[in-house]
């Protein structure tokens, strides 16, 4: 349940397993969270994320190269991973970043002054010590998105759009089915994997995902190829360099329910980070302007499992801020457990009853 990047990559681990797959999306797959994300391959300042969210990234950022070659050999549809780097500028922490780095051997080096502008050019003067990740990397959600439905597609998963989940069925402990806008389906294994709606769906209040949406609205800049070479951020906000010259600055974080509006108050503020980060960005267009809802979950460790009571019933949902770079481990994990394979993983820390 839930055309996501998370339903399609669990889609996509489990019909690489013989499994024969249904997709079911209330709207058009691919156009929430995941196609709004920024897609950076690593959490933002990841020092500060519990050991539960860094084992999944790592896992994934090890990966993603080959999965995106593939998915594009596979689809003819270029993902775009790049290893752009990633340069935090203005942040006092260095002593645990640099244990964090050594403790899980990531490069991750201090610069300060020059070093800086040498790093990337394209940032203004007068930063404090910034801190360089030069093997962090990005990759364009749609594209991602499009190549992994294609190549879903191709393996057989089915896509069933404009059918909305409107209740499990489960009777003595075990799933058989769901009841959608059109009809009922019968299943023997059910994942929800709805994002920021995946609350709605698991009502017995013991076993609740505390699953939250979190808006995220994001600014895209339409400048010159190699304007920006690095992903840059500082505050907490971020410009992201596409191939193409686009650039998105982003983003918002704001606990306003299930409204994804866009607000002239964020891009406001969003174009004043742009132009600190980036001066030249002054004299670039926006392009485009737009909001996604995050599925908030606490300190960002998404809920992967079998629920406790209903047999064959699984969620894998709530990857907060990080569902890009969470999101090939979360779905390797989830087809663990539902294949009962062994796991690489500590299943415990993402437990719906952890
Ligand atoms: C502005 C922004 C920037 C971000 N930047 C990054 C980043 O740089 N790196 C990173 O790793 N992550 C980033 N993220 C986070 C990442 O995008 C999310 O964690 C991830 O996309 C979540 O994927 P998902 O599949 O769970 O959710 P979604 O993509 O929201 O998919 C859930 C799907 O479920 C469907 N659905 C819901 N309810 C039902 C129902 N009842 N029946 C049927 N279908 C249903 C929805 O329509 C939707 O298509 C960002 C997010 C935002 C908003």
């Amino acid at each position: 349940m839930g055309g996501g990047l998370i339903g399609m990559l669990s889609a996509h681990e489990l019909a690489l397993a013989g499994m024969q797959v249904t997709l079911l999306e209330r709207g058009r797959a691919g156009q929430e969270s995941s196609w709004a994300g920024g897609g950076i391959l690593s959490p933002l300042y990841p020092w500060r994320y519990p050991d539960a969210v860094t084992e999944l990234a790592q896992w994934g950022q090890a990966r993603y190269r080959a999965l995106a070659e593939s998915l594009h050999e596979q689809s003819g549809i270029d993902p775009e991973w790049q290893q752009s780097g990633l340069l935090m500028l203005d942040v006092a922490e260095q002593a645990e970043a640099t244990a964090w780095a050594e403790r899980y051997g990531t490069t991750l080096e201090v610069l300060a002054g020059s070093a800086i502008q040498h790093c990337e050019p394209a940032v203004g003067g007068h930063h404090g010590a910034a801190l360089w990740m030069p093997e962090v990397a990005q990759i364009r959600n749609p594209r991602l998105l499009a190549a992994l439905r294609n190549v879903l597609e191709q393996l057989g998963v089915v896509f069933e759009e404009q059918v909305e989940v409107l209740a499990l069925q489960h009777q003595g402990g075990r799933i058989s089915g769901v009841e959608t806008s059109q009809g009922r389906y019968r299943a023997g294994r059910v994942v929800i994997a709805s994002g920021a709606w995946s609350r709605k769906l698991l009502d017995d209040p013991r076993y609740l995902v505390a699953v939250e949406p979190v808006r995220g609205q994001m600014l895209l800049y339409k400048g010159a190829p190699g304007l920006l070479k690095a992903i840059v951020m500082s505050g907490g906000h971020y410009a992201i360099p596409r191939r193409d010259g686009h650039i998105l600055v982003g983003s918002t974080l704001e606990y306003v329910g299930f409204d994804k509006s866009t607000t002239q108050a964020a891009a406001d503020a969003l174009r004043q980070v742009a132009e600190q980060l980036v001066p030249a960005l002054a004299d670039v267009e926006v392009v485009r302007h737009w909001a996604g809802l995050r599925p908030g979950s606490a300190a960002g460790i998404p809920y992967i499992g079998k629920h406790p009571e209903i047999d064959g019933l699984y969620v894998n949902t709530g990857h907060f801020r990080n569902g890009v770079v969470l999101g090939p481990a979360s779905a390797r994990l989830l087809a663990d457990l539902l294949l009962g394979r062994a796991s690489e993983f500590d299943s415990s820390l993402y437990a719906i009853e952890r």
